[in-house]
């Protein structure tokens, strides 16, 4: 029993230095690790001043009323990231840690989701850590089939435009869109695996489509990802 504490009191420190690493808030790594305040700091946060400081994330807020349309998309990225890994077996935290790696990893530009907001993310759609329910769902979008962040029991509609159909129609004129998620590069193919996948198979058989068809102008960024 006594090994059994120890083996895990090291597997919580060995994340919990991950985290800090990642540039967790001391209040994150104690929801994830279980670790006392005092003892991150003393271990991890020896100059308190280098810790994230001010008000936490409020993710469901920030979704809605702050968050630009680049943010949107990377929030669904990591969400998305986050359950394929828990698909895939992987527990809540290293479902986290290592999809917020794989995600920071695939980005050409700085990530617009930080490690806070992404467990932040993750708690407002999993109900879980510091969230009593879920506040925010995965959806499929019925125009583009992307995954896309929406509240909780919000039907995504044909006539609303989901983050990822908004990309697409922006993408060939905004260079900011352009940096961010350039052809051929990890961003695109992120979301091209995780969010978009499901649909490639029959790329060829929707290129006949209208130009003006939404999941055609997708199909010609996805195939520009090579
Ligand atoms: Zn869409």
């Amino acid at each position: 029993m006594h090994t059994q504490f120890v083996e895990r009191h090291i597997r919580s420190l060995s994340i919990a230095k991950t985290c800090a690493e990642l540039g967790a808030r001391i209040r994150t790594v104690s929801y994830i690790t279980g670790l006392e305040h005092n003892e991150l700091v003393r271990l991890f946060f020896v100059d308190k001043h280098s810790a994230p400081r001010g008000r936490p994330p409020d993710s469901p807020e920030w979704y809605h009323q702050k968050a630009t349309l680049i943010g949107k998309v990377e929030a669904a990225m990591v969400v998305a990231v986050y359950c394929r890994m828990r698909d895939l077996g992987f527990g809540p935290t290293d479902a986290l840690v290592g999809g917020f790696k794989h995600y920071r990893e695939q980005c050409n530009q700085s990530p617009r989701i930080n490690f806070d907001r992404a467990f932040d993310l993750v708690c407002h759609t999993q109900g879980i850590w510091i969230a009593d329910r879920p506040q925010l769902a995965l959806a499929t979008c019925p125009r583009c089939q992307s995954q896309h962040l929406t509240s909780l029991g919000e039907r995504p509609s044909h006539h609303r435009p989901c983050p990822f159909c908004k990309l697409v129609k922006r993408y060939w004129y905004d260079k900011r869109v352009q940096a961010t998620f350039p052809p051929r590069s990890q961003s695109v193919r992120l979301i091209v695996s995780v969010l978009v996948g499901r649909w490639l198979s029959d790329v060829g058989a929707d290129a006949e489509s209208p130009p003006r068809n939404a999941r055609f102008r997708l199909a010609k960024v996805v195939s520009a990802a090579g």
